[in-house]
């Protein structure tokens, strides 16, 4: 390729109008809203990087799909192109269809886990982690050095923590039901997990006979990272990375979500015949027959064609690059961002930018409520407010403070990014007016949702 300028793989043929407001409408909404992004009306926002799950936008081929659903409500013709569509890709014997991922989850702890193991993972995503202590089970992440630390640049910042894995196996015989991967490692900041990392993995849990799941909510974003970093794949197409990175594990729980390329939908996929029977059993109780579990027939078929379309070469190249170059700009201007950034978000770190503003006064959050004020953007918070809750009632002061931007698939173009550098590299010019704020009223759990704040000191930002 001579052409250095990596375009946006799709034309549009439906558009969704995004509003512009002014500022005082924005001061007004937020102020409203208790100064809580959860709380506004997406109508009010102009960039929603909220989250990418179940945000994308759908191909002309996922909404023809949709009109062939079948719905039946046993067998339907949807159920078996969704069901060669997972198999293609993840090779296993047992799919099981789900509302979301967190029913997968629920639905596979709650065969698979006794009250008091341990199931270890690189990360366990939020309600990965709820589900399995929902079981009284323990939720362990592992973690490697480099995975830990924000602006230490190494290509696998996602990889599980092998030596840790192999000495809690050891140490913990007969307690340990399954071992998990999460691909790419979202709450370690969407970064990837080498092959070689997954392949050793799986090494280890054959010498202890323990099944090892994949959760694999981003397991296309992954392949990516592999083929373009890992010796060996640059060859191989994302289809065949994924596919050889299935065959390592015993099973996996996915959220279509993601990188189904749907706005609802999930899946369990798994070998074991006797546990896959009894998951089976505990769909129909919550979610439905085995042949649709939770999902109309329409959105069987638009996860079928989102897969096939998830490993296209030109969309993962758009996808990945797309991250990228906001960080590039970012970094550029002296932004911190968790570096390299991962597959679906840039992670602003709002304690190195903002430094005059405790942990108290929530300098992660502060910098999430100035960009929707100045540029009309939704990004989320990932620090104190989020996790500095103890289940005592106390507060600790979280690790790390970070505003997420995370991208919907296919629905941002290269001009909503550039306006998106510049409203930060404006923000990053007048960071020293930017100031904290204070807890008005707080839910006793998951506060971050619905939170009612005011700023601390009289504006969010000096004028
Ligand atoms: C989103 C997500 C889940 C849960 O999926 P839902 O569809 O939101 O229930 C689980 N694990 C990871 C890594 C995720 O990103």
């Amino acid at each position: 390729m001579i052409f250095k300028t990596i375009i946006e793989p799709f034309r549009i043929k439906t558009v969704e109008p995004i509003r512009h407001t002014n500022r005082a409408e924005r001061e007004e909404a937020i102020r409203k809203a208790g100064y809580n992004l959860f709380l506004l009306k997406a109508e009010d926002v102009l960039i929603d990087l909220l989250t990418d799950s179940g945000t994308g936008a759908m191909s002309a081929k996922q909404w023809s799909g949709m009109m062939q659903g079948d719905e039946s409500y046993a067998g339907a013709r949807s159920f078996y192109r969704f069901e060669s569509a997972v198999r293609n890709i993840t090779g296993f014997k047992h799919i099981i269809p789900t509302h979301q991922g967190r029913a997968a989850e629920r639905i596979l702890f709650g065969n698979a886990l006794k009250p008091g193991q341990i199931v270890p993972n690189n990360t366990h995503f939020d309600t990965t982690r709820a589900n399995v202590e929902y079981r009284q089970a323990q939720a362990l992440d592992l973690r490697t050095a480099e995975g830990k630390q924000p602006h230490v640049i190494h290509p696998f910042k996602g990889n599980i923590n092998l030596d840790e894995l192999e000495q809690m196996l050891e140490q913990n015989l007969g307690n340990v039901p399954m071992v998990m991967i999460t691909v790419t490692n979202n709450s370690g900041g969407g970064q990837p997990v080498s092959m070689e990392n997954i392949r050793s993995a799986h090494a280890l849990c054959r010498q202890y006979d323990i099944p090892l799941f994949l959760d694999a909510c981003r397991f296309a974003e992954n392949a990516w990272f592999i083929k373009m970093r890992e010796k060996g794949y640059a060859d191989k197409t994302p289809l065949e990375i994924a596919q050889e990175m299935f065959s390592y594990a015993d099973g996996a729980t996915m959220s279509a979500k993601k990188d189904g390329m749907a706005n609802i939908g999930g899946f369990l996929a798994l070998n074991d015949d006797d546990l896959a029977s009894r998951c089976k059993n505990m769909l129909i109780l919550s979610e439905g027959f085995p042949t649709y579990g939770g999902l109309a027939g329409y959105d069987l078929e638009a996860i079928a064609v989102g897969l096939e379309e998830v490993v296209n070469e030109d969309y993962l190249r758009y996808r990945i690059r797309t991250v990228e170059y906001l960080g590039e700009r970012l970094t550029q201007a002296g932004i911190p961002i968790v570096r390299p950034p991962g597959g679906h978000a840039i992670y602003i770190d709002a304690l190195s930018m903002l430094p005059h503003i405790p942990q108290s006064e929530y300098p992660a959050w502060a910098l999430s409520l100035a960009l929707y004020l100045v540029g009309g953007v939704r990004s989320v918070e990932i620090g104190s407010m989020m996790f500095g809750q103890q289940p005592d009632g106390t507060e600790k002061p979280a690790e790390m403070e970070l505003v997420r931007l995370a991208f919907p698939r296919r629905v941002y173009t290269q001009s909503h990014i550039d306006y998106l550098a510049e409203v930060l590299l404006h923000l990053n010019e007048i960071k020293e007016t930017i100031r904290g704020v204070r807890l008005v009223e707080s839910p006793p759990v998951l506060r971050h949702f619905t939170a009612r704040l005011e700023p601390a000191h009289g504006q969010l930002i000096d004028s």
